[in-house]
């Protein structure tokens, strides 16, 4: 239809096949947290459609180091690992100089890290509190900040952020923390795409549900029977799932394939998010 607008335009210059779409080539991705767990898989898959990808972990450099050989195993050959604490501004700020110095720009932004904590609301201490919003509230914000001061003169950059199945449902387990995080997450993400759509920079989030890492490996194994009752029964698909079952949703966002999407949140749940627990069907 060839309509003439006063303003705006319709549509983007970004054409061709739909699986085209979803090629990550060419592109430059950062993973926080990316040496483990959803994190790990995240960066597999962003490296499996093309993109070459800077792993970030907190403490050892060798765990970062041993996936980023994977990727490049892969045929992401200009992946590299970086130790950066995301509490930490300034390693985020280093962590992208450092990326654009070697691979010459910073296309995708995964903020990813995140820790939880268990405690009853009524015993949990300042410091508790402090430290679970400074790793996945702040340290969300300042993966997105340190990436958009370089996207921003770029005039492109699309950013991906881990939420939570929790951000939405009071999710069963003693987490009034990391819940309020996680929906904190959801507003920044939605503020950071509004605030930025206008130099085109996309920002979403994804929202898993229980999914098989380090988190959930321990308290399987001691509790089978509580674990089954509030991570497995309630999900319609009945099942926990695995951080691989990710990586496609992060491609989606991190491609152009979601490209007239931001300021969403994608759940990622088995339908666990879907009815209350006592109408499941048995
Ligand atoms: P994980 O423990 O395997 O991975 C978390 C990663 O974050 C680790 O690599 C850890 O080193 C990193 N990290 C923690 N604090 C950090 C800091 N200060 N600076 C830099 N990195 C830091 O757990 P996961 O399950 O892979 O979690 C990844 C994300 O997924 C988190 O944001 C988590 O909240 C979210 N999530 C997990 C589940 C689940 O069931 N596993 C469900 C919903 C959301």
């Amino acid at each position: 239809m060839d309509i003439k607008l006063k303003e705006g335009r319709v549509g983007t210059d970004i054409t061709g096949p739909v699986t085209e779409r979803f090629d990550l080539r060419g592109r430059v991705a950062m993973v926080t947290g990316g040496s483990r767990g959803i994190g790990r898989a995240m960066a597999r898959g962003l490296a499996e459609a093309g993109a070459d990808v800077v792993i970030l972990s907190r403490s050892t450099k060798d765990e970062g180091e041993a996936v980023a050989e994977e990727l490049r195993a892969l045929g992401a050959t200009g992946s590299f690992a970086m130790l950066a604490d995301v509490t930490k501004r300034a390693d985020l700020d280093t962590a992208v100089n450092e990326t654009v110095s070697r691979l010459g720009k910073l296309d995708i932004m995964v903020a990813n890290a995140g820790i939880g904590i268990d405690v009853n609301a009524e015993d949990m201490s300042e410091d508790q509190w402090d430290r679970l919003m400074d790793v996945n509230l702040k340290g969300v914000f300042f993966a997105a900040q340190a990436a958009a001061k370089h996207m921003i003169p770029r005039k492109t950059g699309n950013i991906v952020v881990t939420s939570s199945l929790s951000a939405f449902v009071a999710n069963g387990n003693p987490q009034a923390c990391y819940n309020t995080s996680k929906a904190g997450v959801n507003m920044l993400v939605r503020c950071l795409a509004y605030e930025w759509a206008r130099h085109n920079i996309r920002v979403n989030a994804i929202a898993p549900g229980f999914i098989m890492t380090d988190i959930l490996g321990p308290f399987l194994k001691e509790f089978p029977d509580e674990a089954y009752s509030y991570m497995i029964r309630p999900a319609a698909m009945n099942r926990i799932g695995t951080p691989d079952e990710l990586a496609g949703a992060a491609v989606f966002l991190a491609s152009d394939a979601s490209s007239y999407m931001t300021g969403q949140c994608i759940v990622v749940d088995g339908g666990y998010s879907l009815t209350p627990l006592e109408n499941r069907l048995t």
